[in-house]
C-alpha cells in the first residue's frame, strides 16, 4: 500500500502529499511517524492507494502507525479541505484542529493509574519489616492505588514486597470524568406547551439551521436537551456548544447528571490527560455528546444528530488564532454532511442570525416569557449626570446604594457588573454625556496616550484631544478607569460588614478560579459579586435579586461598529441574572447618556424595536453585513522587514482594488491602533468591502508574503480593531 501523507508542519511550503509505502493495516486519518528531510516526524495519512504514483523504489517506508483506530474521522477530512479553501491555511494547520494538542508529537497518549496487589496472598513477611507486614496486611483486604500505599506504607515497602514476588504492580487505564454530577439523580420536568411546540416546529422544519430566540429563563435549555436526549435515542451524536466553558459548571452538572458517562467535555481548563481521555471516549463510541467551548465542533463524533450553539451572539466564537474560522460556519458545514439541524439560541441573538431568521434562511423560534411567567427584572435608570452635579463621585448612585441596603437587609445577594474593557480609553463628557465621535465614520473615537490624540480606528483619522467638552464647555472629561478593585473598596466603606467577592482576570486563576468562585458565591458564602463580563453569562443563582450596572454605557462608545448591539446584549444578559427564582428581581443601571435608545430599548427588553433599528443604521452607513470588514494583519518585531511585507502586500491588494474598483468601499495601509504588542510591531491594510467575493485572493496575498519573522493574516469583521 502507498499512504498519502500530510507532515505536521505548519508551512505553505511543505504543504502538499507525500507518498510513503506503508502495511495494510494502515488507515486513512491515521497518525503515522515518517522520515522527512533526515528527520523523523509526525504525519497524517490522507488517502491510501494500492499503487504509487512515481518511482516506487524512491519511495520510503511508514516507521510507525500511531492509531489502530483512525484519529481523523472520514468527515473531518472532508472538513479539513473545506477549512483549507476557505480559510487557506496549510493542511498541518487543519488537521491540528481535529486533536488535543497533546496528542501531537506522542506526549501523552493514555493515562494509567498503578495500583499494587498481592500475587501470594500467603505469603508471610517476617516482624523485621513492620512495614512491609503492614501493607501486606492491607492488600489481602484488596488491591491498593500505588500512590495511596507509597504515602502510607513507604515505596520502600512496595518495592520490597515486588521484588520478593509477594506483590505486583500493574496499570489500568484511567478515565476520569471531570466536574462530577454523574452520581445525582436526574428528575425529568414536564416540558411546558411552548417547549413542546418549539421542539415539533424544529422536527417538521425543512431548514437546517434554526434560531432560537427566547428570553433569559424562557426554557431553552431543557429545548437543547430534550432534542440531544432524541437525538441519542435514534442512535445518534451531539454536539452542545457553549461561550466559556469554565464559567458554566452548573450546566456541566446538568448535562453530567442527565446523561452520565455519554457526555464528554472538552475544556481547556482540564488537565492533558483528562482531557485526552474525553476525546478518545468521544472517538471511541463510548461517549455520545461533546460539550465544549467553540473548539469542541471539531470533536471526533460520528454520524451527528444535532449541533447546539448556546448563547450564539457570543464573541467568543470567532477564533483568535489561525484558522480564524467562525464556529457556526464549521458547524453549518458539518450539520449538512450529516443531513442534522444547527440549533442555534440566545435571549439576544446577533443582528446577522436575527437578519437570516426573518428572511427565511434560518428557522426561527421566539420564546417570549420565562418558564412560569415569572415576569423579567425591572430595570431602573440612574443618571450619572445628575450624581455628578449633585456632588456624588462615587461609584455608585443614590438608587443603587439604596437598593443594595434593601437587598441586603432581605438576606438576598446582588451582582455588580463592571464593563472595564470598553471603559478604558473612551473620552466622555460627565457633565453632559458627550462622546468624542469620528467624523467620517460614525463611531467613537479611542484615546492615545502616547500622542495625547483621539484616533479613529476605522479611517485612521486624527483629532486633537479637546481641553473641555465640545457640547457643554464642562471640563470632567474622563477616560480613565475605574477597575473592580475600587469599586470593593468602595462597597466596603459603605456595606462594612457585607461579604463581598470578586471576580476578574486578576482574581481569576488556575483551573477551577472561576469554578471557585462562582461555587462560593452560590452557596451564600458571600452577599455580593462583583466582576467583568465574565459574570454575565448564564449562571443561574437563585437568591440574587438585584444587578447593578456600573458604567451601561460604556461598551456604548467603544469603538466598534457591534457596539450598540455589544451594549443591548450585555444589559440584557447581565439583567437576567436578577431574580430568576422567588422573588422579582431589580437592575440598575447607571450611565451618563440615559436618552441614548439603545438603552431604552433594552431597559423594555425590546429585542425587535432594537433590531429594526439597528438594521436600518446599518444599512445606511453601509457596516457589516451590508458589508465585509476585512483587515491583513502585520505583526514582526524587526520594523523594516515588517514594513516590507506590508508594502508588498498593500501594493498585491492595491492591485486588486484597481481591477475590481467597485467592489472597495474603503481601503487603506497604516499602524494598527496598538502599534506594538509583546515587543511586536503590528501595521495593517484595512478594506471594506461590498461582499466576501474577493477574500480567497486576499487570503493568498497574505499567505503569499508571509515569513518566518514576519506573520500576515486576514481578519473578517473583526470584534476588536485593536
Ligand atoms: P434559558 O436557557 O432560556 O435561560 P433554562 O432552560 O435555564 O432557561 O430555564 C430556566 C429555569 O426554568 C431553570 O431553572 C429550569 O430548570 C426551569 N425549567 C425549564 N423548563 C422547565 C419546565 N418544562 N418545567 C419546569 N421548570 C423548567
Ligand atoms: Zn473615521
Amino acid at each position: 500500500m502507498y499512504a498519502q501523507v500530510i507532515v505536521d508542519i505548519a508551512h505553505s511550503q511543505v504543504d502538499r502529499i507525500f507518498e510513503y509505502s506503508c502495511s495494510d493495516e494502515v488507515q486513512v486519518g491515521c497518525r503515522v511517524k515518517v522520515p522527512f528531510g533526515g528527520r523523523i516526524i509526525e504525519g497524517f495519512v490522507i488517502g491510501l492507494s494500492p499503487t504509487p504514483s512515481f518511482d516506487a523504489d524512491k519511495i520510503k517506508p511508514v516507521r510507525e502507525v500511531y492509531d489502530e483506530l483512525p484519529a481523523i474521522v472520514p468527515e473531518c477530512l472532508s472538513l479539513m479541505e473545506r477549512i483549507c479553501e476557505r480559510y487557506r491555511v496549510p493542511k498541518a494547520v487543519a488537521l491540528r484542529l481535529f486533536l488535543p494538542s497533546e496528542m501531537r508529537l506522542g506526549r501523552v497518549r493514555e493515562v494509567f493509574t498503578s495500583f499494587v496487589k498481592l500475587t501470594d496472598p500467603a505469603a508471610e513477611v517476617g516482624k523485621r519489616a513492620p512495614k512491609q507486614a503492614e501493607l501486606c496486611f492491607a492488600l489481602r483486604e484488596g488491591d491498593m492505588e500505588l500512590s495511596s500505599a507509597a504515602e502510607r506504607f513507604g515505596r520502600a515497602a512496595v518495592n520490597a514486597l515486588v521484588s520478593k514476588d509477594i506483590a505486583e504492580i500493574y496499570k489500568v487505564r484511567r478515565i476520569r470524568t471531570p466536574m462530577g454530577g454523574e452520581e445525582e439523580e436526574f428528575t425529568p420536568v414536564e416540558l411546558t406547551p411552548a417547549q413542546t411546540s418549539a421542539l415539533e416546529y424544529i422536527e417538521k422544519s425543512d431548514k437546517t439551521v434554526q434560531l432560537i430566540h427566547g428570553v433569559t429563563g424562557s426554557g431553552k435549555t431543557e429545548i437543547y436537551l430534550s432534542y440531544i436526549a432524541e437525538v441519542l435515542r435514534r442512535g445518534k451524536t451531539a454536539i452542545f456548544l457553549v461561550p466559556e466553558i469554565s464559567l458554566t459548571p452548573q450546566m456541566l452538572r446538568q448535562l453530567r447528571r442527565r446523561f452520565k458517562g455519554e457526555a464528554a467535555i472538552m475544556h481547556s481548563g482540564l488537565s492533558a490527560g483528562e482531557r485526552f481521555d474525553e476525546w478518545w471516549r468521544l472517538r471511541s463510541g463510548e461517549a455520545k455528546i461533546a460539550i465544549g467551548a467553540r473548539s469542541a465542533i471539531f470533536a471526533p463524533l460520528e454520524n451527528l444528530g444535532a449541533i447546539i450553539i448556546d448563547e450564539e451572539h457570543d464573541a467568543s466564537y470567532v477564533s483568535e488564532a489561525a484558522p480564524r474560522y467562525s464556529t457556526a460556519d464549521i458547524a453549518r458545514i458539518r450539520a449538512e454532511y450529516n443531513g442534522c439541524k444547527l440549533i442555534m439560541g440566545s435571549a439576544t441573538p446577533s443582528v446577522e442570525s436575527y437578519i437570516c431568521a426573518t428572511e427565511g434562511q434560518y428557522g426561527l423560534i421566539t420564546l417570549p416569557d420565562r418558564i412560569n411567567k415569572k415576569p423579567l427584572p425591572e430595570i431602573i435608570i440612574s443618571d450619572m449626570r445628575k450624581e455628578v452635579k449633585r456632588g456624588n463621585n462615587t461609584s455608585f448612585s443614590q438608587a443603587l446604594r439604596e437598593e443594595l441596603s434593601a437587598t441586603l437587609a432581605g438576606g438576598n445577594q446582588a451582582i455588580i457588573f463592571l464593563n472595564r474593557r470598553g471603559y478604558a480609553k473612551t473620552v466622555i463628557c460627565q457633565d453632559c454625556g458627550y462622546v468624542a465621535r469620528c467624523e467620517n465614520c460614525d463611531v467613537s473615537l479611542t484615546y492615545h496616550s502616547d500622542e495625547n490624540c483621539l484616533k479613529c480606528h476605522y479611517c485612521g483619522a486624527k483629532y486633537h484631544m479637546p481641553p473641555a467638552c465640545p457640547e457643554c464647555g464642562g471640563r470632567h472629561l474622563r477616560y480613565g478607569a475605574t477597575g473592580t478593585q475600587r469599586v470593593v473598596s468602595d462597597l466596603k466603606e459603605l456595606f462594612p460588614s457585607a461579604k463581598i467577592l470578586r471576580m476578574d482576570n486578576d482574581t481569576v486563576s488556575g483551573k477551577d478560579g472561576h469554578y471557585k468562585i462562582l461555587k462560593q458565591f452560590g452557596q451564600r458564602q458571600a452577599d455580593i459579586l462583583v466582576g467583568t463580563q465574565m459574570i454575565a453569562k448564564g449562571h443561574d443563582f437563585p437568591s440574587v435579586t438585584l444587578v447593578g450596572i456600573l458604567d451601561a454605557d460604556m461598551s456604548l462608545h467603544f469603538s466598534d461598529y457591534r457596539s450598540g448591539e455589544r451594549t443591548f446584549q450585555l444589559i440584557t444578559q447581565v439583567a437576567g441574572r436578577s431574580g430568576r427564582a422567588g422573588a422579582k428581581g431589580k437592575v440598575v443601571l447607571q450611565t451618563y447618556s440615559p436618552e441614548n435608545y439603545i438603552l431604552r430599548y433594552a431597559v423594555n427588553y425590546d429585542y425587535k424595536g432594537f433590531f429594526e433599528n439597528e438594521v436600518k443604521i446599518r444599512k445606511a452607513t453601509g457596516f457589516p453585513p451590508y458589508s465585509l470588514i476585512c483587515r491583513v494583519m502585520v505583526v514582526g518585531e524587526d520594523e523594516n522587514s515588517a514594513l516590507e511585507v506590508l508594502k508588498n502586500i498593500y501594493f498585491s491588494l492595491l492591485k486588486l482594488k484597481e481591477e475590481n474598483e467597485d467592489e472597495f468601499i474603503f481601503f487603506n495601509k497604516m499602524h494598527s491602533p496598538i502599534k506594538k504588542i509583546q515587543g511586536k510591531l503590528r501595521y495593517q491594510v484595512l478594506m471594506r468591502l461590498k461582499d466576501g467575493r474577493l477574500l480567497p485572493q486576499i487570503y493568498d496575498a497574505a499567505a503569499k508574503y508571509t515569513t518566518n519573522s514576519v506573520l500576515a493574516y486576514v481578519e473578517e469583521n473583526p470584534a476588536n480593531l485593536s
